[in-house]
């Protein structure tokens, strides 16, 4: 990142500075610029795979399309991938960063959020998420062993524009911490402030169609303070925009229809077993709002049948397993349980 902002260049990438690369495109990549520039794999010209005969293919859309359209999306299933090759955009600096308000408020700022992405522009990309921080010392002093909301906030374009759009978001509550400004594009992972060290972690989704105020209320009741959720974060991102816009010849890039993702992140394996139970009761409660697609990137492994068909429409499934038993006609790379 730091070559490319040399020329006034950026990847799209996703929250996280430090998630496997190749791992995250395969499955589209929905990351803090994703209203404004859509999935990362958009960016994806070309990639060097090797098959399941030992062979290796360069790919592009000229060179094995169809093998170009499945990786772009399909996550797995289909060979190895060695190398990428990624179009950059022009964006030297973006207005972001993010808002940190106490978890008494945590409702109010939920619910003008909601009222916000409503009316939101197609290229500001915003979410918000409730932390139980512990009293530790990685956690910053005003924070520590507080329960918070935090809302993050991504522009890529002018501060004075950037600062007006989220005036109204700043309104409703005073900030703990307010970092959102001004800021380098390659600085765009201190937005999310996901950790950078090794660690486990259990990641899970569900896209929603739409949110509304009883769907708050569930929210802050299951994973708000004084809640006792398993995640150190659920967290709601507004998706939507250049999201939903495929690119021309298409991808095979699931998801593209939900307005929201709630994405939930637990990093202490004792209690993933809790966290399965959670998500479980979360997919079981939110089906009125549930979308038809989740984007494979926010479904945990191992991926069962019935999971697959959650993250692909059934014509793209039906494509995907057709490339992938041409690419790989002995299964193997399995994918899926
Ligand atoms: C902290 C955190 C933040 C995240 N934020 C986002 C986000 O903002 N947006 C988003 O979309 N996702 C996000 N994710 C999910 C992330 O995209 C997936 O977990 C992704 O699979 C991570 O890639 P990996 O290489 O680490 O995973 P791995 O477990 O190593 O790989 C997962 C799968 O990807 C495929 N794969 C990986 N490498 C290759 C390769 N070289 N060749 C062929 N297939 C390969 C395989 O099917 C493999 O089973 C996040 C995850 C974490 C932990």
């Amino acid at each position: 990142m730091e070559v490319a902002a040399g020329h006034g260049l950026a990847p799209i990438t996703g929250s996280s500075g430090s998630v496997g690369v190749v791992g995250y495109l395969l499955g589209g990549g929905l990351g803090p610029l994703a209203r404004s520039h859509g999935a990362s794999s958009d960016r994806v010209r070309g990639l060097r795979v090797v098959l399941a005969d030992g062979s290796v293919v360069e790919t592009t859309a000229e060179h094995e399309p169809d093998l170009f359209w499945a990786l772009r999306g399909g996550k797995g299933g289909l060979g190895i991938v060695t190398r990428v090759d990624v179009e950059l955009v022009p964006l030297r600096t973006l207005y972001g960063g993010s808002l940190t308000v106490d978890g008494a408020d945590a409702a109010d700022v939920l619910r003008a959020w909601t009222r916000w992405t409503t009316t939101a522009p197609d290229d500001v990309t915003t979410s918000v998420v409730i932390l139980s921080l512990p009293d530790l010392p990685f956690v910053p002093e005003p924070l520590r062993g507080r329960t918070v909301l935090n809302l993050r906030f991504a522009y890529p374009g002018d501060a004075a524009e950037g600062e007006r759009l989220a005036a109204p978001l700043r309104a409703v509550a005073p900030a703990l911490v307010d970092t959102i400004g001004e800021m380098p594009a390659a600085a765009i992972a201190t937005i999310h402030a996901d950790p950078d060290d090794p660690g486990p972690s259990w990641v899970a989704g569900a896209e929603l169609r739409t949110i509304d105020d009883a769907f708050v209320d569930r929210y802050l009741g299951a994973y708000g303070p004084g809640g006792d959720s398993p995640f150190l974060g659920a967290e709601i991102r507004h998706l939507g925009g250049a999201v939903a816009r495929d690119v021309p010849g298409g991808s095979a890039v699931g998801g593209r229809t939900g307005d929201y993702l709630l994405a939930f992140v637990g990093m202490n394996p004792p209690l993933v077993p809790a966290m399965v139970a959670s998500f479980a009761d979360f997919t079981a409660w939110s089906a009125p709002w549930a979308a038809s697609e989740t984007n494979v990137n926010f479904l945990p492994a191992p991926w069962t049948e019935e999971m697959l068909a959650r993250a692909w429409s059934p014509q793209t499934l039906a494509r995907l397993r057709e490339v992938r038993s041409q690419y790989d006609p002995d299964g193997r790379f399995p994918f899926g349980a």
